[in-house]
């Protein structure tokens, strides 16, 4: 990823987007930009290099809130947006949820979770298949320096969503990451996610409807 001179930005109109993923950010600066004019969106991951956060929390909100929190703590500046996001399956009660990226074991291993995820559903017939993914999006602001409490000085937004479908018995499609290829989407009847165009996945996804859930609340 690119770099960015930090001192070149003016901290009071610097959004950082913790994340090291390019296309999130212009996902997020799609929605939000419009609502929040001035704004300078940056990737985490161009500012420099930082260590993951440990993100140990309960509920997706927690670990948006974990990443949000790092990068503030890491950069000084005082507005970050963060998401978390991940896939439940009904038949295995919500899992593998937020423990999605690394379910098989390894962190990011997508190939691995995808033939995980068609083992422990080897015996689920087609009508018990359901599925949906979350995502939480967390808009966090400091009203100045960071304080022995943090909490105490934030202002803190959350924007949820959910797209909903049904896992299939095979991998289709070579768009998108992760589950995407074992999604079937109720938007979209017959395809997968991995079948749809990134522009078509970004009318519907999690990260849409939690993007347009925050962005309500600054509207
Ligand atoms: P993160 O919120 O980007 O860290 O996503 C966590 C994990 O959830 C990813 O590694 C994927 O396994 C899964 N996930 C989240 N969003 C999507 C999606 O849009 N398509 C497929 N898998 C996803």
């Amino acid at each position: 990823m690119s770099k960015i001179d930090a001192s070149a930005l003016d901290p009071a109109k610097t959004v950082v987007v913790a994340t090291g993923n390019a296309h999130k950010v212009v996902e997020i600066e799609a929605i939000l930009g419009p609502i929040m004019p001035g704004a300078r969106f940056v990737a985490l991951g161009e500012l420099g290099e930082f260590p993951d956060p440990v993100e140990d929390g309960q509920t997706f909100t927690d670990n948006a809130l974990i990443k949000a929190r790092a990068a503030l703590a890491e950069t000084g500046l005082t507005c970050a947006v963060a998401d978390d996001s991940g896939l439940c399956v009904d038949a295995l009660g919500g899992a593998p949820g937020i423990y999605s990226a690394r379910w098989a074991g390894v962190h990011g291993a997508d190939d691995a979770n995808n033939d995980k995820l068609l083992r422990e559903l080897a015996d689920v017939p087609e009508g018990k298949r359901g599925a949906h993914f979350h995502s939480s999006v967390v808009l966090v602001r400091r009203a100045g320096a960071a304080s022995a409490d943090p909490a105490a000085t934030e202002n803190v937004l959350v924007g949820e969503g959910d797209v909903f479908g049904r896992i299939g018995f095979e991998r289709r499609g070579n768009n998108g990451f992760g589950y995407d290829p074992l999604f079937l989407v109720d938007d979209f009847p017959g395809r997968t996610m991995a079948e749809l165009s990134l522009e078509e996945k970004n009318t519907v996804s999690h990260r849409f409807h939690a993007l347009e859930a925050l962005a309500a609340q600054l509207r």
